[in-house]
C-alpha cells in the first residue's frame, strides 16, 4: 500500500499541515456550513504557528461577513436607512455601490456666496415604465436639499412654489445675499429666473457653461444619493411585500419622503452631521414610522361632530410633515391625504396594504381630489389644530433694503400658499 502525504514548506522547514486547534468546536449551521470563524484561514494560521500568521502562499482572504444586530437595532435603522449598514439587504441593494466607490473631489466653483443649486433628474424602476421627471435642490452651506416629481420640466406655479418653500426652510432673511445655480439647460434656466423674481432675500443667478460640468458638481453629487436612497427605501418596501410603480401617485409622496429622510438622518463621512443639524443645531429625535405603514389617525375635527362618532380614522402613513412636523397620512375613506398630530400603529399583521397604496390618487400637489378641494374647505381641515403653523402670519411690508433697492417679499397670496398648500406637501 503506497501511502502519499503532502507536506507543507514553512518557516525553512517541512510540516504535515495539520491544524491543531485548541478549540476545535466548529458549528454547523442548518444548512449544514460551518460556521465564520471556522472557514476563517487567518485564525487557523495563527494557531498553526505565532510566528507564521498566515500562508504566504495563499494570497486568498474572505469578504469580510457583516455581523446581524439585533431586531430593535434592525427596526430602527428600517426607519431612515440613513447611515449605510453592510448588514441591511435595502442598504447593500441600494447604495452599497456608492458607498465603496470613491468620488475625486470636485472642486466647486470659487464663488463663495451661498450657493441654491438646481438640476432635474429621470427615473424609472423598469424598461417598460414611462420616466418620471423630479427636481433636486441643495443649499451648499448646509447640505439641506429636497426633492419632488414635477409633471414636466420648467417653471409652472406649482413648482416655483415648491422651490420658494424650501428657500424659506433654509431661514434665509432679506439681508441674505443668495446664487441660484443651474445648468445650462433652459428649463431649469428658466426655474431661477423666475425664482429670482420672486423670492423675499437679495438673490441673483448664474448658470453652468457646458464645458465646466463641475460646478454644478454639488447637485449631480446629490442626485446620485437620491437615487440610492430611493433604491434603498424601494427595496425595504418589496420586504413587506409592496410595491410601487414609479408612475404612481404614491411615488410622488415616496420622493418627498425619502428626501426628507436623507436631511434628518443622513449623516456625512466628513463632519458625522446631518443636513439637518446643520440648518438648526440640533439633531431630529420625533418618532418615525414606515412609509405607506397603516395607523389610526386622530381626528381631531371629530370633536365638532356627534359625541359617540369615531374620533380615530384608518391612514396610511407618508412621513411627516416638513414645517409642522406632524404625520402626513393618506385617508382612504376620503380619498385625500391630512395633517394629523397623533397616530397610532396598528399589529404587525394588519400593517400594509397593497389595495390601499394604490388606491392614492392625490399628490403633494392636489392633496385632495377635485371636488374637495376648494379653497376654504383645505384651510378648515388643515387649520384644525392638526399642526403649528400660523393661520394668519403677519405680512411685512414693503421696506428698501440698505443698500436702497426694493427687497421682494412674500405677497399675501403667497403666504397662504405657504400655510395651506403647504402643509398638504
Ligand atoms: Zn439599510
Amino acid at each position: 500500500m503506497l501511502l502519499l502525504i503532502k507536506l507543507v514548506s514553512r518557516a525553512g522547514g517541512w510540516y504535515l499541515p495539520i491544524t491543531i486547534d485548541e478549540y476545535d468546536v466548529r458549528t454547523i449551521d442548518d444548512d449544514g456550513g460551518v460556521d465564520d470563524d471556522d472557514k476563517d484561514g487567518a485564525k487557523q494560521g495563527c494557531q498553526l504557528d505565532d510566528d507564521t500568521k498566515v500562508d504566504e502562499d495563499d494570497e486568498s482572504r474572505p469578504i469580510v461577513s457583516p455581523t446581524l444586530p439585533n431586531a430593535a437595532v434592525r427596526a430602527q435603522h428600517e426607519l431612515s436607512h440613513g447611515v449605510f449598514a453592510p448588514w441591511c439587504d435595502s442598504c447593500v441593494v441600494g447604495r452599497g455601490q456608492d458607498d465603496h466607490h470613491k468620488t475625486a473631489t470636485v472642486t466647486d466653483t470659487v464663488d463663495k456666496r451661498r450657493r441654491i443649486s438646481f438640476d432635474y433628474f429621470f427615473a424609472r424602476q423598469s424598461q417598460g415604465e414611462p420616466q418620471v421627471a423630479i427636481l433636486a435642490m441643495i443649499d451648499n452651506r448646509t447640505q439641506y436639499s429636497n426633492c419632488t416629481v414635477v409633471e414636466k420640466k420648467g417653471a409652472y406655479p406649482d413648482v416655483v412654489r415648491f422651490c420658494l418653500r424650501f428657500l424659506e426652510e433654509l431661514g434665509l432673511n432679506e439681508n441674505d445675499k443668495i446664487l441660484l445655480h443651474s445648468d445650462d439647460e433652459s428649463s431649469t434656466k428658466q426655474l431661477t429666473k423666475q425664482l429670482v423674481e420672486q423670492v423675499h432675500v437679495q438673490a441673483s443667478r448664474t448658470t453652468t457653461v457646458s464645458d465646466s460640468k463641475g460646478s454644478n458638481g454639488l447637485v449631480e453629487r446629490h442626485i446620485k444619493t437620491v437615487e440610492g436612497q430611493l433604491r434603498c427605501h424601494l427595496h425595504s418596501l418589496a420586504s413587506h411585500n409592496l410595491s410601487l410603480s414609479s408612475s404612481s401617485q404614491a411615488f410622488t409622496w415616496f420622493v418627498r419622503h425619502v428626501a426628507w429622510l436623507l436631511n434628518r438622518f443622513h449623516v456625512s463621512q466628513k463632519d458625522k452631521q446631518t443636513a439637518w443639524q446643520r440648518l438648526t443645531g440640533e439633531t431630529y429625535s420625533s418618532p418615525l414610522l414606515l412609509f405607506a405603514e397603516n395607523v389610526f389617525c386622530y381626528n381631531k375635527t371629530a370633536l365638532r361632530g356627534p359625541k359617540l362618532a369615531s374620533r380615530w380614522s384608518s391612514g396610511m402613513w407618508l412621513g411627516r410633515h416638513s414645517l409642522s412636523n406632524g404625520h402626513v397620512c393618506f385617508v382612504p375613506s376620503e380619498g385625500c391625504v391630512r395633517v394629523f398630530r397623533t397616530v397610532r400603529r396598528v399589529p404587525l399583521t394588519d400593517r400594509w396594504n397593497q389595495t390601499s397604496l394604490d388606491s392614492i390618487a392625490v399628490n403633494p400637489f392636489r392633496p385632495a381630489i377635485a371636488k374637495d378641494a376648494t379653497k376654504s374647505q383645505l384651510h378648515r381641515d388643515f387649520s384644525s389644530g392638526s399642526h403649528s403653523v400660523q393661520e394668519s402670519p403677519k405680512v411685512p411690508k414693503e421696506q428698501p433694503s440698505s443698500s436702497g433697492v426694493p427687497v421682494k417679499r412674500y405677497t399675501p397670496e403667497m403666504f397662504w400658499v405657504f400655510n395651506t398648500l403647504v402643509i398638504q406637501k
